[in-house]
């Protein structure tokens, strides 16, 4: 069969990069063939490191994530980029992939390139990140990066499940209070003000420091630094800033009870998932039409939803 998920999974671990997409493909899609996939992955996980970079539209994180990866690969290390656009319809990398940055990395064989949008996935293109990230995990990628688009819930959820969140603002009055409003201030372990060659960094570095001072308690102070991406500038900064992060998860202990709060959430949502696919199964009521009973207020939101879960 030719997306048999043990076949891909064998290939794309010898390093067959057409099988490696195909796996993800098939984590995008969802379904059983995705579940399956999980399970295969999953008992050889917890290798991989990953690294969210998110923050407006146009704040420049395509530019960084590639001026990071063009960083990375000078360690030697091998990296895959995760690109998320929950607003995307569109797949297979067909969309982001295709962009032009990233062709700076396409003959490069220790970089692996992937976009993903919504398709079927339970749960939607958050737990299918997870299962990419697992994907690329057991296939031997030691450091993923999940750029995410935009700045929307789903968004910020992306990046804060990864291991170091690098939060990215520009110079400029109130980028800073923005990046507050929309949550980025609890997930960032790193900032980076990009653009640094733009007038306005000065005072959007004090607004971040003056926000950390109110709300860092934690024994780990999110680092703020200036880039100029297309430059290349302060990229080997940042690049040192996601290693010391790593290395103070590390020594403090504080990696592994990270990931199980992630696996905890990520469960909750699966459950969630599940309900709510046995909830819409053939057979019982329909939500529609529950939905409707209830607007009509011939049944309260509860009991129609109790209606809806089988014993
Ligand atoms: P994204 O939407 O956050 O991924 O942003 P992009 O990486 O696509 O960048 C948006 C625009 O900003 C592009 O035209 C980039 O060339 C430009 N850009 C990115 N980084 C910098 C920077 O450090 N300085 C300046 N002046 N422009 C930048």
């Amino acid at each position: 069969m030719a997306d048999d998920p043990a076949d891909l999974l064998t290939l794309a671990r010898s390093g067959d990069r057409p099988a490696l997409a195909r796996l993800l493909t098939v984590v995008e899609r969802g379904g059983p063939v995705a579940r399956e996939l999980g399970r295969l992955t999953h008992p050889d996980g917890g290798q991989a490191y990953t690294v969210g970079v998110t923050g407006s539209p146009g704040a420049g994180k395509s530019t960084l994530t590639n001026a990071l990866v063009r960083r990375i690969r000078a360690d030697e290390g091998r990296v895959a980029v995760l690109a998320i656009d929950p607003s995307s319809p569109f797949s297979g990398g067909a969309i982001l992939g295709d962009r032009v940055r990233m062709s700076d990395h396409a003959t490069d064989e220790g970089v692996f390139i992937r976009s993903m949008a919504t398709r079927g996935h339970l749960g939607g293109l958050s737990l299918a990140t997870l299962e990419a990230v697992r994907a690329l995990d057991a296939t031997g990628w030691p450091w993923v990066v999940i750029e995410t688009v935009g700045v929307g819930q789903v968004e910020v959820e992306v990046a804060g499940a990864a291991d170091t969140t690098v939060v990215v603002v520009n110079p400029g009055w109130g980028d800073a209070v923005q990046a507050n409003k929309a949550g980025l201030l609890e997930i960032a372990d790193v900032f980076v003000i990009n653009k640094a060659d733009r007038p306005g960094a000065d005072e959007t570095r004090r607004d971040l420091e003056r926000m950390l001072d109110l709300t860092g308690d934690g024994a780990w102070r999110p680092p703020v630094l200036a880039t100029s991406a297309p430059a290349g500038e302060g990229v080997d900064e940042l690049w040192q800033a996601v290693l010391d992060h790593r290395v103070h998860l590390t020594d403090t202990g504080e990696l592994g009870p990270r990931r199980a709060a992630r696996v905890g959430d990520e469960l909750v949502r699966i459950v969630a998932a599940l309900l709510l696919e046995r909830a819409q199964g053939t057979g019982g009521p329909q939500l529609d039409e529950l939905a409707a009973a209830v607007a009509r207020r011939e049944v309260d939101p509860w009991s129609a939803a109790a209606r809806l879960l089988p014993e």
